[in-house]
């Protein structure tokens, strides 16, 4: 039930269709449209020996099995898996390593991936090494054939929005007998398909665009080799960190219109980013779809749009306290990806955890604003914009 694609879907359904129809078939007690809320804990079984498939909700449930194939499908890749959290399918992705293991991570990655990675990880003799992975020759340079056995990639990059290569670091990382594994997060399946590139791997916080409306915390794993697919089911299982019929529910709503979503976030965001380029109080704005992006030509190859994400360089704290203290429909927090738009100060607060040379060196500096650009009218986020601006 609700494992594969449902029988009225052709195998050459687009993407929109995907989003609201992949996973989910009616439900067959009731008819009902929408795959029900299975709320339950156990399943009760007809003799001994003798069930439907499902002994045990941490191990088997059909809300969640429904958002696995929706996601999977999305991501063109054979399967996925949804846990509590972002962290937790990054958590998830790592087990598949052993003590010894090396890998090479994008240096600019989200700062919750490099504190799992640094203060948890490396105490079970898993060893990192974090490069520019916007420059395809640092990702070679940093191979240790043959301990390297993964590579982390997340593009755009986190808050610096730098653009990797996806299949040109994917045959590094195959060339070394090594995975590749892209925190998808930020771009979405909408914006850019990394398994279509050469990625073994995708990982996505759901938290952020696929459920889309700020309202549930998850994550999901979609992969594509026997192998990772066999070790990922045991994991969700054995180590327990699944997501709840509940939020399963919320992200496969989120999913249904993600194909309308995005368009409307890329729109945004590259209006707002043009907006911010040519405003005098800003210094610059890091965003993929302006020409002066380094790997604006890259970006337009292996992205569908830029995305809703974008940060400005206002050159102090107090230029950067201003504007976060004078904005009125954009909200200061931390997030991203949901329908309204959101405000940060990276250093202070999505990054607090990475340390301050590091910060500096990344260019996380104290003037820098990072903007999730919502789907509101863009007229009424400039002008925010704007009047907040106008207080620096
Ligand atoms: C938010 C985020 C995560 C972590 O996800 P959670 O759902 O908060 O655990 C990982 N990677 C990226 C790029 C993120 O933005």
């Amino acid at each position: 039930m609700y494992r594969n694609l449902p029988m009225h879907l052709s195998q050459d359904a687009r993407f929109g269709t995907l989003c609201i129809h992949a996973g989910q078939e009616p439900e067959p007690a009731t008819g009902a449209i929408i795959p029900p809320i299975f709320q339950t804990s156990t399943y009760v079984q007809d003799a001994l020996g003798r069930h439907k498939g499902f002994e045990y909700g941490r191990t088997q449930n059909p809300t969640r099995f429904a958002l696995e194939a929706n996601v999977a499908a999305l991501e063109v890749g054979r399967a996925g898996f949804a846990f509590a959290s972002g962290m937790a399918a990054i958590g998830a992705v790592a087990s598949l390593l052993q003590a010894g293991d090396h890998t090479v991570v994008t240096d600019n990655t989200y700062g919750g991936t490099y504190r799992l990675f640094e203060r948890v990880l490396r105490r079970y003799h898993l060893e990192f090494t974090y490069v520019d992975t916007s420059v395809p020759d640092e990702v070679e340079a940093a191979m240790r054939h043959p301990r390297t056995k993964l590579v982390f990639l997340e593009t755009p990059t986190n808050p610096m929005m730098q653009v990797a290569d996806i299949a040109r670091i994917a045959e590094i990382a195959h060339a070394h007998g090594a995975l590749l594994a892209v925190d998808n997060t930020f771009a979405s399946p909408y914006v850019q398909q990394p398994i279509r590139l050469g990625a073994d791997l995708v990982i996505h916080s759901t938290t952020k665009y696929l459920n889309g409306h700020s309202d549930g915390i998850g994550g999901v794993v979609v992969a594509t080799g026997e192998k990772e697919i066999e070790w990922l089911r045991f994991v969700q299982n054995a180590a327990g960190a699944i997501l709840g019929p509940f939020e399963s529910w919320l992200v496969l709503r989120g999913t249904k219109t993600l194909a309308l979503r995005m368009p409307q976030h890329n729109a945004n965001g590259l209006t707002l980013a043009q907006f911010l380029a040519s405003h005098r109080k800003v210094r610059k704005v890091f965003y993929p779809g302006l020409p002066d992006h380094p790997q604006h030509e890259l970006a337009r190859r292996q992205m569908r749009g830029f995305g809703g994400m974008l940060s400005v360089e206002l050159g102090s704290l107090e230029a950067a306290r201003a504007v976060l203290d004078h904005v009125r429909l954009m909200a200061l927090a931390e997030s991203l990806g949901g329908v309204e738009t959101l405000i940060c100060h990276p250093a202070t607060m999505t990054h607090a955890s990475v340390p301050d040379e590091r910060k500096r060196r990344l260019g996380i500096s104290d003037g820098l604003v990072r903007i999730s650009v919502g789907v509101e009218d863009i007229e009424d986020l400039t002008a925010d914009l704007e009047q907040a601006l106008a207080r620096v």
